[in-house]
Order: C-alpha cells, then structure tokens, then sequence
C-alpha cells in the first residue's frame, strides 16, 4: 500500500502525511505475532488503515486541513486511533479534508484539494474526501472519516465506497477535534459492508472520556453483515422517504434509486412509502446549529496556546488573536464563525439558534413515527454524482445543498450508510444507497446493506 500510495497519490492527494516506516513496524509485529503462534489483537490486525487527519495522533502531525494547524503534532491520542493500535492496525498515515471538516467536496482544504479516482477532474466528496479517495484508488483498504452532516457518507457514494455514520454517542470523540460536538460522530469506511463492519466493532465503545460517550454494548454489526450476506431480506420492512425524493436530484440519481429500492422488493423485503414532513427544514437549521457550535469551539485556536502565531513583536495580544485568526482560517470556516456568531448573539438566539433546535426536535419526531412502521430508511445518498472541481466553490448554497439527504440522521442522532449502488445511466459516476436505522440500531444497516451489495 505504501507503494501504491507513493506511485498514485501526486495525482490524487489523498493523504497530507504518509507514515511509512511506522506502518511497516506494526505490520511486522502482528506477523512476528503470527509467526509465534500467538493470535492476533483482532479480525483486522495487520490489514491498513487510512486515518482522517482531525483524530490527535502523537507520532503524526495533525493539521485538519487548515494552516491554522500546520506542523501541530499532538501531546495526546484519540481514542479511536488508539484503539486502532491495540487492534494492530498500521495506520498508513493522515488523509485530507475539508477545514476543520465543513465543506463536501475537499475543495476547502488548505492543502489542494483531494482529486476524485473515478474521474480526476471531479471531486470526491467531502469532508472526508482523502479517505473515500484513497480506498477508491487502492492506496488502503480500511478508512476512518467523521460524519458531521454526511461527510462520511457522501465520500462514500461518489467514490463508490462504504461508509457509516454510526449512532451519536457509539464511538469516542476524545481526541477528535471537535467541529459541531452535537453532531461530529466517527465512523468506519471500506470497500464492502463486511470489512466496515468489523471496523465498526473495534472503534465503538464507551468511553468515559468523553462525556457524550454512549455506556451501551457495542452492536453486533458483523454478524448482522454476515446474516445479510446470504441475501433474504424476507420480514425486513423499508421505507422510502418520500420527503428525500424530489425533481432537483439527477435523473440519473434517481433512476439508480428507483432500481435499488426494486433490489430490496426481489430480495424480499417490505417496502412502503413514509412521509417526514420536517425534513424540509433540515437543511436550514444545520447550516444554523453547527455554525453555532463551530463559532464556540474554534474560539481555541487563538495564538496563545497552540498552532499558528502571528505576531510580529509589537502588536496586543488582541491583535495577535485577530491576525492569526485572519490568516490562518479559510474563507469557509471564517464564514461559519460569523454566521454562528451572528446566530447566538443576544437578541437573535431564540429567532435562529432556538427555533433551528425545535426543528431538531420535530425531525427527530418525524423518525419515531416512521421507526413505528418500518425497521430501516432508505433514499438517495446524495442528489448528485461527482461535480467537476471549481464548479460550486464560488456558491457556498449550491454546496450546501448537497447535504439535503445526509442531515436529517446527524439532527437527530441516528445512524446511516451508504452503500454502492452502480452507476449513474446520466454519467456514468458513482451513485450511492443510503439506508438509515435509529439510534442503536446499527446492526440494521449493516444486514440490509450486506444483502444490496
Ligand atoms: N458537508 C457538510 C458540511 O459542510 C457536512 C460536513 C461534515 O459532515 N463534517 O457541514
């Protein structure tokens, strides 16, 4: 894989760190462990990993994307890049994102932007983009994203890929850096159901380091990946949410969606359609809840303790604070900060951030009622196949709308994944099936995914 990363990736910028040496030193003790007799940490010991570079790492930098925190190595570890060691996973190095992971296409990395391996003059989603890139290129063949509002599952469709946002809570967010704490869930990504699924047991678990961790047993995805690789979905019922349907999604989306949803009738699974009215509104009140949240939590990157310093020996530690800030954040985040701002100022708050969190409640309302009749969602994953680079960057709405299908699971805290579902007959690019279950109810994804792919 190393060699693989070193031959594509000038082309692809997948990665922003290659480990190398460190890689090579763990795939050597698991087969000196072998070799011994003695068994392996876990199913995955020894087999790749591509880590998304917003997890702390102490042997790596971690940058997130933004010059901000260019050369930053961490004096910590996350706890899913820890885990992945204790599994004896070699993590192949550090992949590229959106800053600070807002944005669904890559485009808003400060270090170029990830090229799409299907076609490389096209995105390849976002903000996880370097790791649906570099499973889709073969530079590794395990990946871990974070999924805010779909950026795990949107890289997967347009890559043709497999992608879990798992349930909020599930999977530890200590050392992750934090874009919208009410939202940001980690999660595992591969190239088929089963090899995500048994990334998806080794990363989730309690955490008490994380005060929003889940103290639940972690599900039995594998053995429900393994039950829906025989492929009946005979008793399972699927509901299509007419809400996540509509004549602004390609056609080629759409047709792709009508064949796969036919795919669950001949594998035999119930499918009927489900109405979720506050869906609508989803997209404008992420776009109000997480500018909120990433207008207080980036409030640490300020000079004074870590990262970029802009000083230059006369100026206040006001000064400081605002020239660093102004050089070191991206157009992008330096939008969310204001709209955030602006949004939880005195005077506002009830208007946007407080009416933006009703809706939250409605959708997560609309959910329960559809969770009464059937056991998983599905819909399109996104509305669109990969765009070429530069065609949304000057239109920060028209990128947003990407997200229309993706939001609605992370507002309320469920899970979702998308699975490949062909190619577009528009085209000819990647198309992806996302299929949602609710909270703590991974393993449905997981059975139902297993059997489409
Ligand atoms: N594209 C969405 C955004 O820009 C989702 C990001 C994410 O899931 N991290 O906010």
């Amino acid at each position: 894989h190393l060699t693989r990363i070193a031959d594509v990736d000038g082309e692809i910028n997948a990665f922003l760190h290659v480990a190398g040496e460190q890689a090579l030193v763990t795939a050597k003790q698991v087969d000196d462990a072998v070799a011994a007799g003695e068994r392996p940490a876990s199913a995955l010991a020894g087999v790749p990993l591509a880590l998304k570079d917003i997890f702390a790492t102490t042997d790596m930098p971690t940058t997130c994307g933004s010059k901000i925190l260019e050369g930053w190595t961490a004096p910590y570890e996350s706890t899913v890049s820890a885990s992945l060691r204790a599994a004896g996973i070699p993590i192949l190095g550090k992949t590229n994102l959106d800053e600070f992971a807002m944005g669904s296409s890559t485009e808003n990395s400060a270090y170029g932007p990830t090229r799409n391996p299907w076609d490389t003059s096209r995105i390849p989603g976002g903000s996880g983009g370097g790791s649906a890139a570099a499973l889709a290129s073969r530079q590794a063949p395990l990946a871990i994203g974070t999924d805010t509002g779909g950026s795990i599952r949107q890289p997967a469709a347009v890559t043709a890929t497999v992608g879990t946002k798992p349930t909020y809570g599930t999977v530890s967010r200590y050392g992750l850096v934090a874009c919208a704490s009410s939202l940001d869930q980690a999660g595992p990504c591969g190239r088929s159901v089963l090899d995500t699924a048994l990334l998806h047991e080794i990363i989730a678990g309690h955490d008490p380091r994380d005060s929003t961790s889940a103290n639940v047993p972690v599900r039995p995805v594998v053995a429900a990946a393994r039950e829906g690789a025989t492929g009946s979905l005979k008793g399972v019922r699927v509901g299509v949410v007419k809400e996540l349907h509509s004549d602004s999604y390609q056609d080629g989306v759409l047709a792709s969606f009508d064949t796969a949803v036919q795919t669950l009738k001949d594998l035999g699974a119930e499918v009927i359609e489900v109405s979720c009215p506050s869906f609508v509104h989803a997209l404008a009140a992420y776009y109000l809840i997480l500018p909120s949240e990433v207008s207080s939590n980036l409030a640490r990157f300020d000079a004074m303790r870590y990262g970029l310093r802009v000083d230059d020996g006369s100026m206040s530690a006001e000064q400081v604070m605002a020239a660093t800030r102004a050089a070191g954040f991206g157009p992008e985040v330096k939008r969310r900060i204001m709209i955030g701002t602006y949004a939880l100022s005195a005077g506002y708050y009830d208007a946007y951030y407080g009416s933006a969190s009703k809706v939250r409640t409605l959708i997560a309302r609309d959910y329960e009622r559809a969770y009464e009749q059937v056991d998983v969602l599905v819909a399109p994953t996104s509305p669109f196949t990969p765009w070429k680079l530069g065609e949304k960057v000057d239109d920060p709405l028209a990128m947003y709308l990407s997200d229309l299908c993706t939001l609605p699971t992370n507002l309320a805290g469920h899970c979702a994944m998308s699975v490949p579902s062909g190619l577009s007959e528009e085209d000819g690019l990647p198309v992806g099936l996302q299929i949602m279950a609710p909270a703590h109810a991974d393993e449905r994804l997981y059975r139902v995914g297993a059997a489409y792919e």
